[in-house]
């Protein structure tokens, strides 16, 4: 017989990695466009491949792109560029994205040359530099202009990104914040949290119980990846 939940924490679904893997393989990798398969096998090797977005969550943010007509979006947090390219594929020919990161060289190695062959660098506008400041600048001139953000940078700034994408973002448009799982240590006892991920897991708990009591957006927590929050503009 199946399993029978029998109470609220046992209805979630993903309780193994097996069945992680089962999606990856059945519904994810065969849909995975080859190029961004490229940038994810050409990052395996970097010693902080880990950071790549899961392939799942990122398949996820291809399909509300295209469902919302994205055409002017922001990326916080490029590395390699697995989320930008996909970003990129996914808007128009004429849409444009603002791809913010303190440090291109991973960039410039990786996703960049695989970027050149897809013909797309044309709807990237790239800036090496902390993001706070870059997002002050756009409000200047880009208020309730963009479709769509996904923010992968650092944790500890989610907040102070969450203030101006709000800003800057239409009302109806989308902000998809990545890791709000944090490796599952928001769930877990203090003592209990693996070495070198206490600090950050702080600022994700903070983070996930601010923005479930912020009325400008409405929400949904996505156990896709190692957290995605999806978060509609008001
Ligand atoms: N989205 C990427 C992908 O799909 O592979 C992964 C991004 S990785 C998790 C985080 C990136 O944020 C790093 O490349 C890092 O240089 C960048 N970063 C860290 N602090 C930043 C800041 N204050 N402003 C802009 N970028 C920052
Ligand atoms: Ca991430």
């Amino acid at each position: 017989m199946g399993f029978t939940p029998t109470s609220a924490t046992e209805k979630g679904l993903l309780q193994t990695g097996q069945l992680y893997e089962y999606i990856l393989k059945t519904s994810v990798y065969p849909r995975e466009p080859e190029l961004l398969k490229e940038i994810r096998d050409l990052s395996s090797t970097h010693p902080l491949a880990v950071m790549v977005t899961a392939p799942d969550a990122g398949q996820f943010m291809a399909l509300i792109l295209k469902l919302i007509n994205a055409k002017k979006t922001i990326e916080i947090g490029v590395f390699t560029g697995y989320s930008l390219l996909l970003t990129a594929l996914a808007i128009p020919d004429d849409g444009k994205i603002t791809a913010i990161d303190i440090d291109r060289s991973n960039y410039d190695r990786i996703g960049l040359p695989v970027i050149k062959k897809a013909g797309l660098t044309h709807k990237i506008n790239f800036i090496e530099s902390p993001a706070l400041p870059v997002l002050e600048q756009l409000l200047q001139d880009n208020h309730e202009s963009f479709d769509f953000a996904f923010v992968d940078a650092d944790k500890n700034n989610y907040a102070n990104y969450h203030e101006k994408l709000l800003k800057l973002l239409k009302p109806g448009g989308i902000i998809m914040y990545d890791n709000t799982l944090w490796g599952g240590t928001v769930a877990m006892a203090a003592e209990f949290v693996p070495q070198g991920y206490s600090e950050m897991r702080v600022h994700a708990i903070e983070f996930n119980r601010n923005l479930a009591l912020d009325s400008r957006v409405e929400i949904s927590q996505l156990p896709l990846g190692d957290g995605l929050t999806m978060c509609r503009r008001l």
